[in-house]
């Protein structure tokens, strides 16, 4: 019940890139585009970890490993 006490707490979240005042509710820094989470307890927003952009990565880094292991 931790996230519910923050967002009674603030009625606005900081963004952690550029620390514009954002609403609680938005996902996304209108100002630098980050994608935002839940506010936190000293009223910054959470940064979203990308996830499909993280296994993206490591498909594209697994299959340049295994290119290079049958290439030689
Ligand atoms: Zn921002």
């Amino acid at each position: 019940m931790d996230k519910d006490e923050n967002e009674k707490k603030f009625v606005t979240k900081k963004c952690p890139e550029c620390f514009v005042y954002l609403k609680l509710d938005d996902e996304q820094c209108f100002h630098c585009k980050t994608r935002l989470g839940k506010v936190d307890k000293h009223g910054m927003a959470k940064r979203l970890v990308d996830w499909k952009a993280y296994l993206l990565c490591l498909l594209a880094v697994s299959a340049f490993v295994l290119y290079l292991f049958f290439a030689y």
